[in-house]
């Protein structure tokens, strides 16, 4: 990933032959009690980063799951809106995730994300899925 700075807080990256916007949001600003240290906001497009997580070198993947989420909204992809992380969306953002950690040689993605433990079920399908 590429990227340039604009100002303190919103970056541009380039990614995949789009651009992408990020918003830096200081951590003591982070929303209480939210443990991944990312999130996309579909109404402005946006990919939200915590201050502290190391969003270029990405170790737990998670931009390439917020980019998943950018490419779904900018081709207008209908999701079938079962709850998270069942639905079509979060698969494939799971899918694209594991697929990086993956190439990465990760082996344990539930060690990256211990608070996810209660989809254990529906994340390892999708990670095995990654594989295939
Ligand atoms: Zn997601």
């Amino acid at each position: 990933m590429n990227s340039s700075l604009q100002d303190s807080n919103n970056l541009t990256i380039h990614v995949d032959g789009m651009d992408v916007r990020i918003v830096v949001v200081l951590k003591g600003d982070w929303p209480a009690g939210k443990l991944d240290p990312t999130e996309y906001d579909d109404a402005s497009q946006t990919i939200r980063v915590s201050s502290d997580y190391d969003y270029i070198s990405d170790p737990t993947g998670w931009m390439r799951h917020e980019v998943q989420h950018h490419k779904l909204i900018v081709c207008n992809f209908r999701d079938d809106e079962y709850e998270y992380p069942y639905n079509a969306v979060e698969k494939q953002a799971y899918t694209e995730q594991f697929k990086y950690l993956r190439s990465k040689g990760v082996d344990n993605w539930l060690q990256l994300m211990p608070n996810k433990a209660q989809y254990v079920k529906i994340l390892m399908k999708y990670w095995n899925d990654a594989g295939n």
